[in-house]
């Protein structure tokens, strides 16, 4: 088998198969080529949207040939729902999971041996039980997908441990041809999913993530009260069927209740409610009865409603897989529609929170262990209680990080270990990879590009326009421009190509303004460089602002995924060389750039106005408020702790807490002996980091301008 499926289109028995029995006319597109390299042979990673086709693409050349295909499903939902469809579309399919009785699941596993079934679906979990595994042998498999893939990834959004063993599976079945399916798989997880299943030169394809039907829009608003007039404002704007995405349930309650009191037929779902509430509140949806959905992530799975109309993010979502999935519900019909994310820096702290506690240091897992050592047992009712200092989901998180471990026994007793339970380094990785999703999601709230183009930058789909005609940033009128210096785009393109693919913008912009960050202070060598601090007096936004112009011009290329690193194009490699000359200018209206400027001591706080484009619907101003200066200097405290936290590993509160930070802040000490009067900041915490927090306050108003942006 080579490559030469790639351009083929499937056969005549496979179109039959797709108008037959699912009742297609036409393929879409993706599906096609995959279909037609499924049938030589080949391996295929199939990345697109939920919606897209995803399963017919195996569907239809599993039943263009004879045999069965076993399909690895993570979620018993999705599982149900597939099996429900093919058997529906009158294909012979069952599933194993753990919610079967036990005599289904050997009903299901006797039919499969027999020959009778086309499809199987199965649990991760189920194929790693080695009575399972020696079955595998026997079933006869004549196609392995691998649905999800991305849950194989440490680096997705979504890793599974199971997923890791699936490799072993596919061996056990004889190594039939793989298919692995997924709708959110950054270029860094494609790799790591091809290699986790050893898949052989497998034909990938990578499509429609850009879907033009939907209008991206981002408004900057406050917190609280402004997001609910916000969220109102869109909700009255658009007519038809909204769903309303928030972070927390107490958020999603509040929420309803606004829009009802504004007459609007709408309610909560969330994992606080009640099976029977949640599936009327759905079946309400679906059927008309309510116009408005306010959930938590939990609504969604499963849910195909063509003609939902609005999505709108009333917080910010972890990552960008986790946006376009849940924008991505929107205009299932191909009816335009609109998806909103409304957004405040703020909002990162508190995704951060969810990080920290999804992923608990070294320290607090220890001093949970140590309080369920002292303790004796775990299987408490309130394990939180024993350690009233730490946070509720930490405890909970450590008390599963220390079962997986083998530490907590399942009669509740609690096992001593020696040497560390748990891979930290893991754990760390895992972390990073979170907050580097963060970072990418954050850029995206921020970004003055054309959003679908950067979403498809993210999934690493080629070939799409750089500018639309439906997101915020294309159809409203861009700021007036000022040129900027030929002699600062040559210094920032000697940036790029020294640390060619190795760094982003937000670091090389901190080398070219010459800023003192952590990252350049530890490599003094940096400041050797000749254009080091090229840009000093720049503000950080503009610097950033210049470099994606860089990449607009296609002078400089951007890698994909969570962590995009720069690199130089052959155009701007020419224009080193002197062969070509290159004009770039960048907005010099807003307050957040000021490309020839001496540093902007008089510009605070310089927010970026959101775009606000009359062809996408009226909406009010963007909340410009100015902050309590003691607030600004808790943010950048926190921040400083944050980088030092990351630097040394270990819990943020470990360094000070958020209380004695806040009273740092508020007192705002000139020197490290007034910093010693604060509760909480004894000899030792002031000896080790008085100099760094002094240094922080002291640059509380030059940082000013740069607040929004993120931490480096
Ligand atoms: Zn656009």
């Amino acid at each position: 088998m080579t490559g030469e499926e790639a351009g083929r289109a499937p056969s005549a028995a496979a179109l039959r198969v797709a108008h037959d029995v699912f009742g297609l006319s036409a393929l879409r597109p993706g599906q096609a080529e995959v279909i037609a390299a499924a049938e030589g042979g080949r391996d295929v990673l199939f990345v697109a949207p939920t919606g897209s086709g995803k399963s017919v693409a195996y569907w239809v050349p599993a039943l263009a040939s004879p045999g069965l295909t076993l399909v690895v499903s993570p979620l018993i939902a999705l599982m149900t729902d597939q099996v429900i469809r093919l058997r529906r579309a009158g294909v012979a399919a069952a599933a194993i999971h753990s919610q079967m009785e036990v005599g289904e699941q050997r009903e299901a596993l006797a039919a499969a041996l027999d020959g009778r079934l086309r499809f199987l679906y199965v649990a991760p979990e189920r194929l790693a039980t080695p009575s399972f595994e020696e079955r595998l042998a026997q079933l006869g498999v004549t196609r392995f997908v691998v649905d999800e893939a991305h849950c194989i990834s440490s680096w997705g959004n979504d890793f599974r441990q199971e997923y890791r063993r699936l490799a072993g599976a596919v061996t056990a079945c004889g190594r039939p041809p793989v298919t692995a399916v997924t709708a959110t798989a950054t270029p860094q997880v494609r790799e790591d999913i091809s290699r986790n299943l050893a898949l052989r030169k497998p034909f990938t394809v990578v499509t429609g993530f850009v879907r033009i039907g939907l209008t991206l829009e981002v408004q900057r608003c406050r917190q609280g009260a402004e997001k609910l007039r916000a969220v109102a404002r869109a909700v009255a704007e658009v007519p038809g069927r909204a769903l309303v995405y928030c972070g927390r349930i107490r958020d999603c309650e509040e929420t309803a209740v606004a829009l009802r009191a504004d007459g609007v037929a709408a309610a909560a779902y969330h994992g606080g409610l009640d099976g029977p509430v949640r599936s009327r509140v759905q079946t309400a949806f679906t059927e008309g009865g309510l116009r408005v959905v306010v959930a938590t992530s939990a609504f969604g799975m499963g849910v195909d409603i063509p003609d939902i109309r609005q999505v709108i993010h009333r917080d910010f979502p972890a990552c960008l897989e986790d946006y376009h999935q849940a924008a991505g519900r929107a205009g299932r019909d191909g009816l335009p529609a609109r998806c909103l994310l409304l957004y405040n820096p703020a909002d990162r702290g508190l995704q951060e929170l969810f990080i920290a506690q999804s992923y608990p240091e070294r320290e607090v897992v220890r001093e949970v262990y140590r309080a369920l050592l002292r303790a004796g047992r775990w299987d408490l009712p309130e394990p939180a209680g024993l350690v009233p200092n730490l946070d509720r989901r930490a405890v909970e998180a450590s008390v599963r990080l220390l079962e997986n471990a083998g530490a907590l026994l399942p009669g509740g007793e609690v096992r001593r270990l020696t040497g560390a339970p748990v891979d930290f380094e893991e754990r760390r990785r895992l972390r990073e990879a979170a907050l580097a999703r963060l970072d990418q999601m954050m850029a995206y709230a921020t970004s003055r590009e054309c959003r679908h183009a950067r979403i498809a930058d993210y999934f690493g789909e080629q070939g799409v326009a750089r500018s639309c005609s439906a997101c915020d940033n294309c159809l409203s009128p861009r700021p007036a421009e000022r040129p900027v210096p030929e002699s600062a785009v040559r210094a920032a393109l000697r940036g790029v190509a020294r640390f060619d693919g190795h760094l982003g913008g937000t670091r090389l912009a901190a080398v070219l303004r010459g800023a003192d960050s952590a990252w350049n202070r530890d490599r003094p060598w940096v400041r050797e460089l000749d254009f080091f601090g090229a840009l000093a007096g720049w503000e950080e936004a503009a610097v950033r602002e210049l470099l994606v112009k860089l990449v607009e011009r296609e002078l400089v290329l951007r890698g994909h995924g969570e962590r995009p690193t720069l690199g130089l194009a052959p155009a701007g490699r020419a224009v080193l060389r002197g062969e070509r000359e290159v004009t770039v200018s960048i907005p010099g209206s807003s307050r957040a750039s000021r490309p020839e400027g001496p540093p902007s001591s008089g510009h605070r706080a310089g927010r970026r106005p959101v775009a606000t484009p009359a062809a996408v619907g009226s909406r009010a101003a963007t909340g410009d408020q100015p902050e309590a200066p003691g607030q600004l200097r808790f943010e950048l405290l926190r921040r400083w702790r944050l980088g030092l936290a990351r630097a040394e590993a270990r819990a943020a509160f470990t360094i000070f807490d958020d209380r004695t930070l806040r009273e740092i802040a508020e007192r705002d000490p000139g020197s490290v002996a007034d910093l010693l009067q604060v509760h909480g900041v004894g000899a030792a915490k002031a000896s080790r980091y008085g100099d760094a927090v002094i240094g922080v306050l002291r640059d509380t108003g030059r940082s000013a301008d740069a607040l929004p942006a993120r931490p480096d």
